[in-house]
């Protein structure tokens, strides 16, 4: 029945908006609400980073959605810093065809910039195979991902791609594959602009207000 009919891809943007509504139902990305960034712009959806990775079997999900779309490349490494992005970046690994090692950096700042460290145990590895596969939680400067590259090509490895949950910007862009569940950035607005205020919708408490980790605008 209906074989000599090749199945119709899903329009990506259609994908996109199924994502997005998965990610809506585990409380992850909101809508409808009116949240004060720390720049002071107003926006009525946010993606909360903190809750990215609370469902375990949702976590790994994730990780096997990107971990396929990367299936075809030899990848030796996966690369992330952070603690949520390193809960994906092991769930990415584990489902990875290659059986990558999973490595993590830490991350700090040094002078309002981000810098990121490997730990010296993990130098040996690239000597094995330094075909990385980069995985961040949420992409929205970029600057994370661009210090995790910079590392690579200090340990001499490679980059083959970088997967990510949700892209805040199209225009965060990469020489490398990049890979993302969601790529959506949101309207922010100055007060005396914004149309909730203008309506009258009281301000939503942000829920990780005072969090650098979970800073909307990281
Ligand atoms: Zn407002």
């Amino acid at each position: 029945m209906g074989s000599r009919e090749k199945p119709v891809p899903i329009d990506e943007e259609i994908l996109e908006r199924l994502n997005r509504g998965i990610l809506q139902r585990t409380g992850v990305y909101r809508t409808n609400v009116h949240i004060v960034l720390r720049s002071g712009r107003h926006t009525s959806e946010y993606v909360a980073k903190a809750l990215v990775t609370t469902e375990p079997a949702f976590t790994e999900g994730l990780g096997d959605i990107i971990a396929t779309h990367f299936g075809r490349y030899q990848v030796d490494l996966v690369l992330t810093t952070g603690y949520g992005a390193g809960l994906l970046g092991h769930c990415v690994a584990r489902a990875h065809p290659a059986r990558p090692r999973f490595i993590f950096a830490t991350k700090g700042k040094a002078g309002g910039r981000t810098e990121v460290a490997l730990q010296p145990e993990y130098r040996a590895f690239f000597a094995e195979g330094g075909r990385v596969l980069i995985i961040e939680d949420i992409l929205t400067t970029g600057e994370t991902v661009k210090q995790l590259i910079k590392l690579v090509d200090s340990m001499g490895g490679q980059v083959v791609g970088i997967g990510a949950i949700w892209r805040r910007s199209g225009r965060v862009k990469f020489k490398y594959p990049v890979f993302t569940v969601v790529t959506r950035d949101f309207p922010t607005y100055a007060p005396s602009e914004c149309p909730m205020c203008r309506q009258g919708i009281p301000i939503t408490e942000n829920p990780e207000h005072g969090s650098s980790e979970g800073d909307p605008e990281e």
